[in-house]
């Protein structure tokens, strides 16, 4: 057997799923340029620091037998996108496409590539199939599109097999209280609310207060990481197994408002901070929740922590840790 190949695996999700594949014995190969990852996260397998779009970096991989690729590095940040679209797709387009290109020349058997919701865009439904359309409002979501279209059109004429997944909202962290979100910079409201329960930032905005949904404030699909991690992990078993392509929503088809996550953390954290209502902001969308069943009947993903008190607790621990 050859290794698997984790791109972004210091990362937030990459490193949970790493963390999984080693419980599971595989031989990790993690790549990372640690521009938003930890080396201390890598907690299996060996990290080769470097970027993907750099050629070097692919001949040093490929040194290896890489079995499948878990295809995470990337840039993840909606309002970041806008500012700055380049950026977005030569990140999250160009260099996936030099890997995919490389991954077919030495016949990776299967490549698990980490889409988005946000290739929804305004849905006009508020729960979306994987069939339903797409329509990103952000560069992000565009970025993240044009690469599952690249993946997808090119398997279709070589022999490399695929699992698209497309996130809901990721929040939360391992028990094993190692991993979770870091950086100072937060823009995700778990990670923003997390900050205000624990002090860390006297405040907290609530993004628009007149969208179409129950309470006004956006609402989202949010799920667990470790949720997230085992589909992953049911995902590469899939490919190497020699399983079909397929493309699947990551969710738990809950919808959570901004005002019910607010009240969640400050339930949990025992804290009333501020949370001020403020303008949209830009790119943003009103609702978005996934089906997921076809995650579930495909791969046999059960989720086991989609209860919304048990993604801020642990939101919340981790935030007071670090
Ligand atoms: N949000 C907010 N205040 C914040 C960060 C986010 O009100 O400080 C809202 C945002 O407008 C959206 C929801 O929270 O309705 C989730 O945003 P996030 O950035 O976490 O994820 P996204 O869905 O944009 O990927």
């Amino acid at each position: 057997m050859g290794k698997i190949l984790v791109t972004g695996g210091a990362g937030y999700i990459g490193s949970h799923v790493v963390k999984k594949l080693g419980e599971e014995n595989f031989d990790i190969l993690v790549v990372d340029n640690l521009s938003n990852g930890y080396k201390e996260a890598v907690t299996y397998g060996e990290l080769l620091v470097g970027d993907i779009g750099d050629q070097k970096v692919l001949d040093k991989i490929f040194e290896n037998q890489i079995d499948g690729i878990l295809h995470f590095a990337g840039s993840i940040i909606v309002p970041e996108s806008v500012e700055k679209p380049e950026l977005y797709y030569q990140n999250n387009t160009e260099n996936s496409l030099k890997l995919i290109s490389r991954a077919v020349k030495e016949n990776v058997k299967g490549f698990i590539f980490s889409s988005t919701a946000a290739v929804y865009g305004e849905s006009k439904k508020e729960i979306v199939t994987e069939e339903d359309q797409v329509a990103p409002t952000n560069p992000y979501g565009a970025s993240k599109l044009m690469t599952e279209r690249m993946l997808q059109d090119i398997s279709n004429v070589r022999d490399l097999n695929y699992v698209i997944f497309r996130y809901f909202n990721v929040a939360g962290s391992s028990d094993c209280g190692k991993l979770g979100i870091r950086g100072e910079n937060a823009t995700h409201l778990m990670k923003v609310c997390a900050q205000a329960a624990t002090k860390k930032r006297e405040s907290m905005t609530i993004f628009g207060t007149d969208w179409d949904t129950k309470d006004g404030t956006g609402v989202r699909d949010y799920i667990h990481v470790e949720d997230l991690a085992d589909v992953h992990v049911l995902g590469i078993k899939h490919l190497l197994a020699g399983g079909d392509s397929a493309l699947l929503n990551c969710g738990y088809t809950q919808g959570y408002s901004v005002k019910e996550v607010v009240s969640e953390f400050k339930k949990v954290s025992g804290v009333d901070f501020s949370a001020i209502e403020g303008e949209r902001r830009a790119g943003d969308i009103g609702c978005l929740i996934a089906n997921s069943e076809k995650a579930k009947s495909l791969l046999g993903w059960t989720p086991k922590k989609n209860q919304i008190e048990t993604i801020v607790k642990s939101a919340f621990e981790w935030e007071k840790k670090i």
